[in-house]
């Protein structure tokens, strides 16, 4: 089994790698920012609750999001392994994620980090916003996403570094290069 979180600011090109990833690796696609959209688009309670924090741009609580990993984790026992995107983003976050891979008998083997600049962010982001009808990919919303980037989740690398879990890539880049510098750290990881 193999459990891998990738990370990275909003418009690093997690989902496009993770896509790559989990047909690869044969993982379970571990996506809360996705989680919650679908949990918005079909009214629940949990996303009624998180819609607002979402379309203001900040990081909704640490509590909705362990709540949502643990289920994900308890309903899916027999994957091949988890593909962690958008997730963990605080320093709980991370804390929280130890715990529970140690109650499930399972361990994160690395935090993937696809680094860009803050330009090339938005520059990203703006253009994704054209097509995606997500309402946070506004000027506005995304400054303050990168924000709470930088605020909150920035510290998480800290974590993963101290444990020796931390794997930079650089983010701009092409798709397919990215990709294979990814595989690379990976399959080192499962020899
Ligand atoms: P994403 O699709 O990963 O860019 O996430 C979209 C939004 O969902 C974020 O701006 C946050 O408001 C929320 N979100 C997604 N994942 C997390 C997380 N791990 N912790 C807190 N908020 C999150």
């Amino acid at each position: 089994m193999i459990n891998i979180a990738l990370f990275g600011p909003p418009g690093a090109g997690k989902g496009t790698q993770a896509d790559l990833l989990v047909k690869k690796y044969n993982l379970l696609h571990i996506s809360t920012g996705s989680i919650l959209r679908s949990e918005i688009d079909e009214g629940t309670p949990l996303g009624l609750e998180a819609k607002k924090t979402i379309e203001r741009g900040k990081l909704v609580s640490d509590e909705m999001i362990v709540k949502i990993i643990e289920k994900t984790i308890r309903n899916n026992p027999d994957v091949r392994g988890y593909l962690f995107d958008g997730f963990p983003r605080t320093y709980v976050q991370a804390y929280i994620l130890e715990g529970i891979m140690t109650r499930f008998h399972k361990k994160l083997c690395c935090l993937i980090s696809l680094e860009i600049s803050e330009d090339v962010s938005v520059k990203r982001l703006l253009e994704r916003g054209r097509t995606s009808g997500r309402r946070d990919d506004t000027e506005e919303v995304i400054r303050k996403r990168l924000r709470e980037y930088n605020d909150k989740t920035i510290p998480v690398i800290e974590y993963y570094k101290e444990i020796n879990r931390y794997f930079p890539i650089n983010g701009d880049g092409s798709v397919g290069h990215i990709h294979s510098q990814i595989t690379a750290i990976i399959d080192k990881q499962i020899l």
